[in-house]
């Protein structure tokens, strides 16, 4: 009997064939990263594998610290025997699944992923193999999205009456990934666009490295209440920093599909816009890639091994992957 390709080791998963971690939680020489988000990509590993168009996410992130190698989605290394290639995640930019294969064995880690429309991430690759380590943000029956085009007609409708109103609009959402799915999924009509500070860093920063993203403004000390008065505002908290007089904040998440989540928007509105799968999408992806062995973490991994149980599947929370290797 061989070791298993992953480990859960106290630095997180860990390929002892191949001597890499993924998204690892300790500084370890080798890692290789799903995507940029700061539960996945932390600082400070001696080397960085990745998708290309995580390279200035991570870059931006850790202020340029860092030796990145970059990949193509479908593109294979190998690395002490180890086949590694990274596939479409449709999380958010650069996002990857990592597939790993040796000896006829093939490992996938989902990192985050969603199976919704994203301009900017690539759609999800369902893939066959024999592990399969799923994330369950939202693995409870009651997450389950409406179409995006019905959430964008949502907010659209939303942002008129606040006009009527002489209300500011500003959406709340999280500033690598969501904010730039908004950007490009807010009806043209809409407009100017203003980014919060702290959302406008990150859009600076992918696209000045050439990333591809619809005009926008940056929201400022001196903007006034007038140049906002038909303008939506992308902003990561509820803070209204700028004093701007009556405001309206709205939520973009899988989390608005929670009545007590929405009241606490100062509208009391949500708009449920998840880069996570919901609960039918968890479940058909599952079956696509026919794992023999599922395992389950970040989020509801109780409730979604349980339910796999019932339908007569092998699965297990990832926190049973033994450790193996202290590091
Ligand atoms: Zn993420």
């Amino acid at each position: 009997v061989r070791a298993p390709l992953l480990q859960l080791t106290e630095a997180g998963l860990y390929c002892p064939r191949g001597d890499f971690y993924i998204d690892p939680l300790k500084t370890v020489p080798r890692a290789v990263i799903t995507h940029g988000h700061s539960d996945h990509a932390r600082p400070g590993m001696g080397a960085y594998l990745c998708h290309h168009d995580s390279i200035p996410v991570l870059q931006h992130r850790f202020r340029g610290r860092g030796i990145f190698d970059g990949l193509a989605y479908n593109e294979r290394r190998v690395v002490n025997g180890v086949t590694i290639s990274l596939h479409p995640a449709g999380h958010i930019i650069g996002s990857a699944q990592i597939r790993i294969e040796a000896d006829d064995e093939v490992w996938v880690v989902s990192g985050d992923y969603k199976r919704q429309l994203d301009p900017l991430a690539p759609a999800f690759e369902p893939l066959r193999c024999n592990v399969f380590i799923t994330e369950s943000t939202f693995g409870l029956p009651i997450f389950h999205w409406p179409h995006v085009d019905e959430v964008m007609h949502q907010v659209h409708a939303w942002w008129q009456g606040n006009i009527q109103r002489d209300v500011i609009s500003m959406v709340q959402a999280y500033p690598l990934g969501k904010a730039q799915r908004l950007l490009f999924l807010l009806d043209r009509s809409i407009g100017p666009i203003y980014l919060h500070a702290s959302v406008a860093e990150m859009y600076v920063a992918l696209r000045s490295s050439g990333i591809n993203l619809p005009d926008a403004e940056i929201l400022t000390a001196s903007t006034t209440r007038e140049q906002l008065r038909t303008a939506l505002v992308i902003t990561p908290g509820m803070s209204d920093a700028f004093n701007l007089g009556a405001t309206e904040i709205a939520m973009a998440s899988g989390w608005m599909a929670v009545r007590s989540m929405r009241q606490r928007s100062s509208s009391g509105l949500g708009f449920v816009l998840s880069d996570h799968v919901d609960w039918p999408d968890l479940h058909r992806t599952i079956d696509e890639t026919q794992a023999e062995t599922v395992y389950v973490t970040h989020g509801y991994e109780d409730d979604v091994v349980r339910y796999l149980h019932e339908q007569g599947n092998d699965a297990h929370p990832l926190a049973h992957l033994s450790i193996a290797r202290r590091y």
